[in-house]
C-alpha cells in the first residue's frame, strides 16, 4: 500500500485542500513552490501509464479540478506536472499530478 492510499483511507494525517468521491487534493510534505498542492485519484492507477480507457473521464476530472483548485489558490500561472517512472522522478506509485505556483518556473524542467 502507497503513503497516497494511506491518505485517502485517513491512516496518515495531511492538510487535505479538496475532496470529493473520485479525488483529494493535499499539500506536498516538501513544498518545491510556494504553493505545491498534489491531486490524486482515489482509484489506485500506478501512474498514467497504467490507464486504460475506463479512466479517459476520470483524468480529465481530475485535470480540470487541478485547474479549478490552482485558480481557488489565486494562481494566475501555474505547473501541472505527472512524473511516471522512478527514472522521471516518480517516488510514489500512485498516481498524482503536482500543483505548483507562486514563482516562475524554467524550462527545460531538469
Ligand atoms: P513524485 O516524486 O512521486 O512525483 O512525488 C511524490 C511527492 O509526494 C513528493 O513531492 C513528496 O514530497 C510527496 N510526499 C511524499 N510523502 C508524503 C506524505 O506523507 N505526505 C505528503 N503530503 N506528501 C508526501
Amino acid at each position: 500500500m502507497t503513503i497516497f492510499q494511506k491518505i485517502i483511507d485517513r491512516e496518515i494525517p495531511a492538510d487535505i485542500v479538496f475532496e470529493d468521491d473520485r479525488v483529494l487534493a493535499f499539500r506536498d510534505i516538501q513544498p518545491q513552490a510556494p504553493t505545491h498542492i498534489l491531486i490524486i485519484p482515489k482509484k489506485p492507477l500506478v501512474s498514467v501509464a497504467q490507464m486504460d480507457e475506463s479512466d479517459h473521464e476520470m483524468v480529465g476530472y481530475l485535470m480540470h479540478r487541478a485547474g479549478l483548485i490552482a485558480k481557488e489558490q489565486g494562481l494566475e500561472d501555474f505547473r501541472l506536472v505527472t512524473n511516471s517512472g522512478a527514472g522521471a522522478g516518480q517516488s510514489v506509485f500512485h498516481l498524482h499530478v503536482h500543483i505548483l505556483g507562486g514563482r516562475p518556473f524554467h524550462w527545460p524542467p531538469g
